[in-house]
């Protein structure tokens, strides 16, 4: 399949960024999972906030402050039938998955936690979905437990029944890793820990690109996401809770917009969800973009998409295996997005760096989950990721820089 196939994304033109020239070379971006390319619909629609209805929300009675709540709030709903929600008052604008987590555990866990309490988190979670347990931990006596990987550096359900017990007050996982591509068995998990009564967090982030999202379906009590990997701006994030959490979460941080009363010295009363979560000036444009990105993305078609990037994953991990002393990491089976690898005697930042120099974009590094590369054995690797454009044309130059790398750094 490798040398025969040719295949060109139908959205390709629609990403401006993509023409780009990096050394004189036409950009080969394969760094979508750190941050997906910007259609022109989002720029567009952002330029034309800051160009014609530029306000800011919520406070004003004037005509173009109106528009831009209306606007925003518009965007709340959209966010809430993408990810199947039971309403837009359960969705939450937030700065990005970063901060979507650190709100669960500050608005709905700190309160609830007592010393000796556990947080269950996996191997495989970026550092964002591990360190603002631990902060909270740290600050409440309660205790990290870890799920580990199998052989197959996948999570599996026997392993979690062991490390559950009366105390655990919360299950955090990602939906798809951003290291390994594996897609985890959400539902199932949320299922076991269910008939015990623990919550479940998914980090949506490197999940919401790929395929249609259904927080119902899953049945998780919370579910975050970045616009930024969905095509949408970055500075812009997504919480969605679950309506009985909802009512229970205190106010994180305090500012302009969230209150219903300011009294001195005390007794401050707090507005409504989602709104009290939400201190201060929100991105608008940002928001904005976000809902420009899932009505692009709406349109091309979310089952269109991921049948494209399976044809693109295939070649991709088939042209990476002929390479000679490539190791690739991850289960062929359950692949989404990313594939991990690395060169027999090339260090990964070698790799990365001459690959540059051709205009091919891949990420190096421990990718902010240096527990899963420790897991793997390693202490850097290289990741390459698709998107809705990648291109087999983008592959074969990826393959090419990898056959120069073996024939010119020996
Ligand atoms: N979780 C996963 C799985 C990610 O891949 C990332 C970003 O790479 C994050 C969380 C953090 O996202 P952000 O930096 O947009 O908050």
């Amino acid at each position: 399949m490798a040398e025969l196939t040719v295949i060109k994304s139908p959205w390709f033109d629609d990403f401006p960024a993509l023409n780009t020239q990096v050394y004189e070379k036409r950009l080969r971006y394969l760094d979508t999972a750190a941050t997906a390319q910007t259609p022109n619909a989002v720029i567009d629609r952002m330029t034309r906030f800051y160009q014609n209805d530029y306000a800011s929300v919520h406070r004003g009675i004037h005509y173009l402050s109106a528009k831009a709540t209306e606007d925003m709030e518009h965007v709340r709903t959209q966010v809430s039938d993408f990810l199947g929600a039971e309403a837009s008052r359960n969705i939450m604008f937030t700065k990005g998955t970063t901060e979507a987590i650190n709100l669960v555990a500050n608005s709905y866990l700190r309160p609830l936690l007592s010393p000796g309490d556990e947080i269950i988190v996996t191997e495989m979670e970026h550092h964002s979905n591990l360190v603002p347990w631990q902060l909270l931990s740290e600050f409440c006596g309660a205790t990290i437990k870890v799920w580990q990987l199998n052989k197959n550096n996948e999570l599996d359900l026997n392993d979690i029944k062991d490390l559950i017990s009366r105390r655990t007050r919360l299950i955090s996982v990602t939906h798809l890793s951003n290291v390994l591509g594996t897609l985890n068995s959400i539902k199932e998990i949320v299922s076991y820990a269910h008939k015990r009564n623990i919550p479940v967090l998914v980090d949506g982030a490197q999940a919401v690109m790929h395929q249609k999202v259904n927080v119902a379906d899953l049945g998780c009590d919370f579910y975050v996401f970045s616009a930024h990997k969905l095509y949408g701006p970055t500075g812009t994030g997504i919480l969605y809770a679950k309506s009985r959490h909802l009512e229970r979460m205190v106010p994180w941080e305090g500012g302009g917009a969230m209150i219903d009363q300011v009294t001195l010295p005390m007794g401050t009363s707090y507005g409504q969800a989602p709104w009290r979560f939400e201190a201060g000036t929100p991105n608008i444009a940002g928001i904005l973009g976000l809902g420009a990105a899932i009505e692009y993305i709406e349109s091309a078609g979310l089952d269109k998409i991921a049948a494209y990037e399976n044809q693109m994953m295939e070649y991709l991990v088939e042209s990476l295996s002929q390479v000679n002393g490539i190791e690739i990491y991850g289960n062929d089976d359950n692949r989404i997005g990313v594939v991990a690898f690395n060169m027999k005697g090339h260090h990964s930042f070698d790799v990365g760096v001459f690959l540059d120099r051709y205009g091919i974009a891949i990420r190096t590094g421990h990718h902010c989950a240096m527990p899963l590369i420790k897991k793997l054995g390693q202490s850097s690797v290289c990741r390459a990721s698709i998107g809705m454009y990648t291109q087999s044309s983008d592959i074969d130059a990826l393959v090419q820089g990898l056959n120069r790398i073996n024939q010119l750094l020996r």
